[in-house]
């Protein structure tokens, strides 16, 4: 996965360690301890954010307790009645990931052989 799969930015607007900590309410400390697992961008020594990296950010560490899930799931088989109708031919039903289900990508690795 590359940049182009996840930032839907038009625009480039980008946050700071302060700014992001700010925006998803976190300490800057948090940023900066776990940043080797966060998907941001690099220009020199500090890491910026866009909107979509903030949002990935989110949702990487939402916790979405199993009660939770199963309402959502409920909710939405109520809001989807067409769901509930055999598909023909297609035996698998399209699969839609729920939050708890979804995890980070692996670490890509470094090109570099320094
Ligand atoms: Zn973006």
């Amino acid at each position: 996965m590359n940049r182009r799969d996840y930032c839907r930015c038009t625009r480039v607007r980008n946050y700071t360690y302060d700014q992001a900590a700010k925006k998803l309410g976190c300490a800057r400390r948090w940023l900066e301890d776990n940043i080797s697992r966060l998907p941001r961008q690099k220009y020199g020594q500090n890491p910026v954010f866009c909107e979509c990296e903030l949002a990935l950010i989110r949702d990487m560490f939402s916790i979405l307790p199993e009660k939770v899930a199963e309402f959502i799931a409920a909710v939405t088989a109520e809001l989807e009645p067409c769901a509930a109708e055999p598909a023909g031919e297609q035996e698998q039903p399209e699969r839609v990931l729920t939050l708890a289900q979804i995890s980070p990508a692996p670490p890509r690795r470094s090109t570099r052989t320094a």
